[in-house]
């Protein structure tokens, strides 16, 4: 059993906002600096994702724009959708509605950050991070408080055309991590929002809601073919450089044609197997290759 783990991102209480220039900002926030970002157009402005929903993200937005705000989520788990009931109905991938209505309720985000007894225990944040892989949002065993459930999202399709004047966006579908998983590509800039689908660390793609590496390779091709000029990823290291999609293309080739990675424990003592090819790792269920 391999019990290598990413190493743990530090923990943060409040939210910090960045100025990625071009109009484009990022805001971190807690507990373990969730990313999320703000494109803004002449008329309105589109935020990507929510963060787990502790504290107040309209708050801080307000401080960058006044503009009217347009949610998207790149996908329903509760550390992109948790701050949802601050804003408008979300824009997101049917296919993603039913795990945004199981796990980003104020009642799941709830257990989720929740310290456990005998140990660490708590949310990895990221819910393929594990109860082992997570640490309680408040140190001294004290909850932190949490938006509410947030309001049901409304459909987005792929393709989809955001105008958000003078500056346009569009919304591809990209299951792999998830189902109904979306990227989201500023075409001014050629930045792509990657969400969970690319990530410095570790790409999960071994839950109930999750697509295939089959899926996943495929959608990756698609990113490719933009020739985005940056990618924004859901979790730090949040920046990448899209040539970490070429490495990422690879290694689930790899597993596609036949290779095996390692057992390691994840999330409720379940085992997947991670693996590692060029620095990239794929955490997956052998069950959903194709
Ligand atoms: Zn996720």
């Amino acid at each position: 059993m391999d019990e290598k783990r990413p190493p743990r991102p530090p923990m943060q209480k409040e939210i910090t906002c960045k100025d990625l220039g071009s109009g484009i900002y990022n805001f971190a926030t807690p507990p373990v600096g969730f990313q999320q970002y703000l494109i803004l157009g002449q008329e309105k402005a589109l935020l990507i994702d929510s963060g787990m929903g502790i504290g107040s993200l309209k708050k801080e937005i307000e401080k960058v724009t006044k503009l009217p705000i347009v949610l998207i989520n790149t996908h329903g788990h509760p550390d992109h959708c948790g701050g949802n009931a601050e804003f408008a109905p979300a824009l997101m991938c049917p296919a993603e509605f039913d795990v945004y209505e199981k796990m980003a309720t104020l009642e799941y985000r709830q257990k989720d950050s929740g310290p456990k007894p005998g140990g660490p225990g708590g949310p990895g944040g990221h819910p393929g991070e594990g109860p082992k892989g997570g640490r309680p949002m408040e140190e001294h065993g004290k909850r932190p408080e949490l938006q509410p459930t947030g309001p049901a999202p409304v459909p987005v399709e792929d393709g989809a055309q955001i105008d958000l004047g003078g500056r346009v966006v569009e919304v591809l579908y990209t299951p792999g991590h998830t189902h109904g998983s979306i990227c989201i590509f500023d075409k001014l800039t050629g930045s792509l929002f990657v969400g969970d689908n690319v990530m410095g660390e570790r790409v999960s793609v071994y839950e109930w809601n999750s697509g295939t590496i089959e899926d996943l390779h495929r959608s990756l091709l698609r990113m490719k073919a933009l020739e985005p000029s940056k990618l924004y990823s859901g979790h730090r290291p949040n920046v990448l450089e899209p040539e970490i999609l070429e490495r990422e293309i690879r290694c689930a080739a790899q597993l596609l044609d036949g290779a095996v990675g390692v057992p390691q424990k994840v999330r409720g003592g379940a085992v997947a197997l991670a693996y590692e090819a060029e620095g990239v790792c794929i955490c997956y269920d052998e069950k959903k290759i194709r």
